[in-house]
């Protein structure tokens, strides 16, 4: 991509370095959802219209975007910013667990949809989020796997990914 904006779109390359060092000034993590925001608390998290007693729990932004354009879930979100991988040095505190549970617990959500991906990593951090919560009193769902074993959210078609999040089941 670069070589192809050095060669062929120099003014283009120009916006988009510029496009990026704007963005690395002023993008945060919302103080709600945890995704990428210009506020403290970013446009969907104020949104009226969303469900508020249902927490959708995605690894990425990226996942987060591919559920929105599936127009197939209605609740808020909580974006991890990655999955438990031990050996790679990443435990409940780098995925932000505490800010979870904090969430989770603020005595609107009363369902969380564990929307991670059907990997090793996405499953075992599923399965240890869906055990913090429920020892708190909430029910914990878990998206079904109409998704391929291994495949990832990001990557899927809206149907798919629609069908697997009306399949959910409690784990
Ligand atoms: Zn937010």
């Amino acid at each position: 991509m670069a070589y192809h904006l050095l060669q062929r779109d120099q003014a283009g390359a120009a916006r988009l370095a510029a496009a990026l060092t704007q963005a690395l000034g002023k993008i945060l993590h919302c103080e709600k959802c945890n995704s990428y925001a210009e506020a403290v608390v970013c446009e969907l998290c104020s949104s009226p219209r969303r469900d508020s007693a249902l927490l959708c729990v995605v690894e990425t932004p990226g996942d987060l975007l591919m559920m929105e354009q599936a127009q197939c879930y209605q609740g808020l979100y909580f974006v991890l910013m990655g999955v438990l991988s031990p050996l790679d040095g990443i435990g409940p505190r780098e995925i932000n667990v505490d800010r979870l549970i904090r969430r989770a617990t603020d005595g609107m959500v009363r369902e969380v949809i564990l929307a991670t991906n059907f990997t090793v990593e996405g499953e075992a951090t599923a399965h240890y989020i869906g055990e913090a919560l429920r020892a708190r009193g909430l029910t914990v769902t878990r998206i079904a796997r109409g998704l391929p074993v291994g495949g990832e959210i990001e990557y899927v078609d809206s149907g798919t990914l629609a069908q697997a999040v009306v399949e959910r089941r409690e784990v």
